[in-house]
């Protein structure tokens, strides 16, 4: 959904004086300052817009040091845009030459790497086994599991194959643009939507999956001018292609009896919303529903990854992804499931805890449990 000036200068108008999303905003509860809160950002833009302060650095302390996870929306009476208020500024920014640096290596490591890491990647088909040229579904892993978490890809891989489902994939998997798009690139995040969009189409396939949420926001419901697949394209997360596969009869998991709470990625808690399938495939492994955070669904906080944040601001991106953590442990689960991104950072933090609560990956708990 594009964000018009008019959008951005209501939504300036209306945060520059408004406290009330500042419980939900991750940043605002570990920061504890007035510039990182929804109304400090605010004001900023709204004295940029009467030309009391410009575009710089200080400025993008401010804009970068957020999560972007919609929670601000979803708690604010008016359903104001602030993400994409922020997001726009971000641009702004880039546009003035003030981005900072570490959003601007985003960028570079995407268009030498395909990641925003600057990661060398692993050979995916050494993982994943050969793609299938012509097959009906296409899988796109996302750049978590490419770059940072190759056992997702693995998992992924290993469910079509034990479900005989042949795949196909690219092994030079191009970034979908989001995270690029959030921090304020928004030209080159919508080519890069559009270039990952054309290798789906010129594959030939009706059916895309993915384990990656963030792939799935954008397929679906794409972001700013950018729309999504056609919808005569079917896009499924990796928890829904096995659910069909479990009612067809072409899979099926041993059982857990490992006690699990489940973390809503922001990309589904409020965008892309997919609340049942992950918990309803975990009901099926392990038999019962998986415990529940207090704040979940549609109001689940972040882990702290989203919006670019565990890049830009790693110090504080940990300190959420703590909290979180925290709360999953007092679901009294042994285990958090989540997808890579959120488990990526989430597993950090409950390193740092001795493993209390763990935290596993949605497709990799699968793939250990088929029968
Ligand atoms: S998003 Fe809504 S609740 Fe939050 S600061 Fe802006 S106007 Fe207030």
């Amino acid at each position: 959904m594009t964000f018009s000036p008019e959008d951005y200068k209501n939504a300036v108008m209306s945060c520059r004086f408004c406290p009330m999303c500042h419980d939900v905003d991750a940043v605002t509860t570990i920061a504890r300052t007035e510039t990182h809160s929804p109304r400090g950002r605010g004001l900023a833009l709204f004295a940029i817009e009467k030309g009391l302060l410009q575009f710089d650095a200080d400025v993008a302390d401010a804009m970068y040091a957020f999560t972007a996870d919609g929670l601000s929306r979803e708690a604010c009476a008016g359903h104001i845009r602030h993400d994409d208020m922020v997001i726009e500024a971000r641009r702004r920014l880039v546009e003035a030459g003030a981005a900072p640096a570490s959003a601007v290596a985003v960028l570079d490591n995407i268009r030498k790497t395909r990641n925003p890491w600057g990661a060398v990647e692993p050979d995916a088909a050494a993982l994943a086994g050969k793609p299938a040229p012509g097959a009906k579904v296409f899988v796109v892993f996302g750049s978590t599991a490419r770059a940072r978490r190759p056992s997702v890809l693995e998992a992924t891989a290993e469910i079509c194959n034990r479900a005989n489902v042949k795949v196909n994939y690219s092994t030079h998997e191009p970034d979908g643009g989001l995270l690029i798009y959030q921090l304020g690139f928004r030209g080159a995040a919508l080519s890069a939507a559009r270039a990952l969009e054309i290798l789906i189409l010129e594959s030939g396939a009706r059916t895309v999956v993915t384990p990656d949420p963030d792939v799935f926001r954008s397929l679906t419901g794409g972001f700013d001018a950018y729309p999504g697949l056609p919808k005569n394209i079917e896009v499924l997360h990796i928890s829904q292609f096995a659910l069909k596969l479990i009612e067809s009869g072409s899979l099926a998991f041993r059982g857990s009896s490992a006690r699990v709470a489940w973390h809503d990625p922001c990309a589904f808690a409020r965008f892309s919303v997919l609340h049942d399938a992950p918990r309803n495939l975990l009901h099926i492994i392990g038999g019962r529903s998986p415990f529940e955070f207090e704040w979940r669904g549609r109001r689940a906080r972040c882990s702290g990854e989203c919006g670019g944040l565990s890049i830009t601001n790693p110090k504080t991106a940990a300190a959420i992804a703590s909290n979180r953590l925290a709360e999953g442990a007092r679901t009294g689960a042994a285990a958090i499931i989540t997808t890579a991104a959120a488990a990526d950072i989430l597993d950090a933090a409950s390193k740092l805890n001795n493993n209390d609560p763990a935290v596993l990956e949605l497709a990799e708990f699968a793939a250990e449990h088929l029968s």
